[in-house]
């Protein structure tokens, strides 16, 4: 199976170790293995590969996890994927129009 990255460094995950429980549920429900589990605590192994789905944040009770879930980028993950090339929305970055 190909692993999808996302557009590098324009996720909006947020983590905050300080609260984390080490509950694991992140790393259970997300799809594309951003997640690992250190000394019993997330870490964040892959940012680029989230896709903003917002699952874990939303299986995280001690809200040690945000992001601002919605299609966002995906589009330019799947066309990248379809064309071969690095992902990319499409749009013009001297614009100021970008997602
Ligand atoms: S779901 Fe939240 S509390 Fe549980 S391991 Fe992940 S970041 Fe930590
Ligand atoms: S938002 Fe979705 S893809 Fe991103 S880290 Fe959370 S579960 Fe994984």
């Amino acid at each position: 199976m190909l692993a999808l990255q996302y557009i590098p460094n324009v996720t909006t995950l947020g983590y905050d170790p300080t609260k984390c429980n080490g509950c694991r549920k992140c790393i259970d429900v997300c799809p594309h293995e951003v997640f690992a589990l250190v000394n019993k605590r997330a870490v964040i192994k892959n940012l680029d590969a989230c896709m903003e789905c917002g699952a874990c944040v939303g299986n995280c009770e001690p809200l040690a996890l945000s992001v601002v879930s919605g299609v966002g980028c995906a589009y330019g993950v799947i066309m990248g994927l379809l064309k071969g090339t690095e992902p990319t929305c499409g749009c013009d970055e001297g614009s100021g129009s970008c997602c």
